[in-house]
C-alpha cells in the first residue's frame, strides 16, 4: 500500500483564496486593511525565511505587513519597549514576534506583553486559557493548520484516537486541547477525539504510536518515526522541519512511512503553508476584533 500524500500547499492556497476574499469584504466594510507587524531579532537565516514567507503571504490576501529588526544584542527592556509602541499602535492589528529568541531573552517575559486582542500566534496565557475552554478568541496556528488538513481532507477526528507525540506549548499541548473539544473550527467532527499526548520520558513509545488511526508527531527528530511505529491506514501528520544530509525533512521517514499510511503529509508542502495560511485568519480576525 502506498499512502495518499496530502499537499498541504495545495489546501494553503485554497484557504487563503477564502481569506483574501474575506480580506477585501473587510477593506471594502471598514476602510482598512488589517495589519501585521513581524518582530525579528538578530539574524538567523531560518527565521529571515519564515518571516519573509509570512510577509509575502500577507501580501497575496490584501493584508497589510511591517517588520520590525532588532539585533542580536537587543536587551529585554528594547524588546518590550517596541512591543509597548505596536500594542499602541491603532494602525497595527497583529504581533508576530519570530521565535526563537536569542539567548538570554526569555521567551515568555515578551510572548506575555503582546498584547492580547494582538496576540495572533495565540501564544498569551489569556488566548490560551480561553482556547482550552472551548471559547477561543484565536487558534493556535499550526494546531488548526492540522485540524484544517484533516478537515479538508475528509479525515473524521470525532471517536477517533489521536496519539500526538511531542508536548510543546506551541504544538502538542495546544494541538491536544483542540482536538479534545466538543466543537471547534471545523465543526464536531473534526474535534471530540481520544487523544493521547506522548514525550521524551514515554515507555516504549513505538507501542503507544501503533494504536493511532491519527499520528501527530512534533517532535523536531529528523525521520525519527519509522514504519514499525505506525498502524497500517492511520493518518499522519508530520509537523516536524529538519535539515539533515539531504535537505528538509520532517519527524517522519517519508519513504517507509509512506508505505504503511493510510495518508501522509509530505515536509515541505505540508503543515508549514497551513501554519502561514492560519496566521493570516488570526490577523483578519484580530483587525475585525479591534474595529473601533
Ligand atoms: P520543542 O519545543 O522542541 O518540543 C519537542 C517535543 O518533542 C518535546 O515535548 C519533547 O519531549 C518531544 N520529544 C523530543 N524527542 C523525543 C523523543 N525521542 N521521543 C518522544 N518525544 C520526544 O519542539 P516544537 O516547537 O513543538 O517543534 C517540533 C518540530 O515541529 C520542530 O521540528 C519544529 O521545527 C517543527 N515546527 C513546525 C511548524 C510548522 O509550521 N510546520 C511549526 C512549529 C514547529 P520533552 O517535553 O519530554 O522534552
Amino acid at each position: 500500500m502506498s499512502a495518499i500524500i496530502l499537499d498541504g500547499k495545495l489546501i494553503a492556497a485554497e484557504i487563503q483564496n477564502e481569506i483574501a476574499e474575506e480580506v477585501a469584504e473587510f477593506i471594502q466594510n471598514d476602510g482598512a486593511a488589517p495589519c501585521l507587524a513581524a518582530v525579528l531579532v538578530g539574524e538567523n537565516p531560518a527565521s529571515e525565511v519564515y518571516v519573509r514567507n509570512k510577509q509575502r503571504a500577507c501580501g497575496r490576501v490584501g493584508i497589510e505587513s511591517q517588520l520590525h529588526r532588532l539585533a542580536d544584542d537587543a536587551s529585554l527592556d528594547d524588546l518590550l519597549t517596541l512591543i509597548g509602541k505596536l500594542n499602541r499602535d491603532n494602525n497595527v492589528h497583529g504581533i508576530l514576534v519570530q521565535l526563537p529568541l536569542p539567548r538570554g531573552i526569555e521567551e515568555k517575559r515578551i510572548l506575555d506583553a503582546v498584547h492580547p486582542l494582538k496576540d495572533v500566534d495565540c501564544f498569551h496565557p489569556e488566548n490560551v486559557g480561553l482556547m482550552v475552554q472551548g471559547r477561543a478568541r484565536y487558534l493556535p496556528c499550526t494546531p488548526h493548520g492540522v485540524q484544517q488538513i484533516l478537515h479538508r481532507s475528509g479525515i473524521t477526528v470525532a471517536g477517533r484516537r489521536v496519539v500526538i507525540v511531542g508536548r510543546s506549548d506551541i504544538v502538542g499541548k495546544p494541538m491536544a486541547n483542540l482536538l479534545l473539544q466538543r466543537d471547534g473550527a471545523t465543526g464536531p467532527d473534526g474535534v471530540n477525539a481520544t487523544v493521547t499526548v506522548c514525550h521524551s520520558r514515554t515507555a516504549d513509545l513505538p507501542s503507544v504510536t501503533r494504536q493511532a488511526d491519527i499520528l501527530i508527531v512534533a517532535i523536531g527528530r529528523a525521520k525519527f518515526i519509522t514504519a514499525e511505529m505506525v498502524k497500517p491506514g492511520a493518518a499522519v501528520i508530520d509537523v516536524g522541519m529538519n535539515r539533515d544530509a539531504d535537505g528538509l525533512c520532517g519527524d517522519v521517514d517519508f519513504a517507509s512511512v509512506r508505505e504503511v499510511a493510510g495518508c501522509l503529509t509530505p515536509v515541505p508542502r505540508g503543515v508549514g503553508p497551513l501554519t502561514v495560511a492560519m496566521l493570516l485568519r488570526n490577523t483578519l480576525a484580530a483587525a475585525m476584533a479591534q474595529l473601533p
